[in-house]
């Protein structure tokens, strides 16, 4: 029955796909709603912008912050799926590296959760959206999507919005709580996100992770 649905869906994505294709939001080049010739011509950060934390795009590129506003404020949901298949191919042989650390089994990926009210608000968690996009490129051996083990327990103000940094540590220090602790236990896990900053808020996520028990953390984010 799952799978008939899945089928319909993929089928109507197809209908909609052939009546809109979609167009670059960058060259505006049918067929790929983010195209490798643009995604070739981004600034590209130093990767590794904090400990544990890698982002590959520089985020006053301006066609990167159009495609998370996007994302994130234009229910352009699509874009995350996208965002989540670059962020594999880029970050191809960081992956690698853990592979060989996990030794065979699958990594498990994690999305920063937003709260129930912003979720409700956007109709999705756009950190979701990428991660997913970024698990099935690598496929189900490699990746284990989890959306069950970190939960965000209170709203906190936007990270972007707050210029102090010390501040910004306090305003999301304990907004984060683990489900689930057993699965993670022993694990190599990645967290993805679509911007960071100072890495407060993937760093609060590595820290109650690594609590729980999780062998080695890192966090991949799109754009910094
Ligand atoms: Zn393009």
């Amino acid at each position: 029955m799952k799978s008939s649905f899945k089928t319909i869906k993929s089928i109507n994505n197809l209908i909609l796909e052939i009546l809109f294709p979609s167009s670059c939001l960058g060259c505006k080049v049918k067929g790929e709603i983010l195209c490798s010739n643009c995604i070739i011509k981004i600034n590209r950060t130093e990767k590794e912008t904090a400990k544990n934390i890698i982002a590959v795009f520089q985020y006053h590129d301006l066609l990167i912050k159009k495609a998370i506003w996007d994302l994130k404020y234009h229910h352009h949901s699509s874009l995350g799926r996208r965002f989540g298949e670059i962020l594999y191919e880029e970050l191809l042989e960081d992956i690698s590296d853990l592979k060989i650390y996990t030794a065979g089994s699958p990594i498990i990926v994690i999305p920063i959760p937003i709260s129930k009210h912003k979720k409700h608000k956007r109709g999705y968690n756009q950190a979701q959206k990428i991660a997913k996009g970024f698990c099935e490129k690598g496929g189900k051996k490699i990746f284990l999507l989890k959306t069950n083990i970190v939960i965000k327990k209170i709203r906190t103000i936007p990270q972007a919005r707050i210029t102090n940094r010390s501040r910004r540590l306090k305003n999301i220090k304990g907004a984060f709580e683990i489900k689930n602790e057993e699965i993670v236990k022993g694990q190599t896990i990645i967290i993805i996100d679509d911007v960071t900053t100072t890495g407060g808020t993937i760093n609060e996520v590595i820290k109650i992770l690594k609590k729980a028990g999780a062998k080695k953390v890192l966090g991949f984010a799109i754009a910094h």
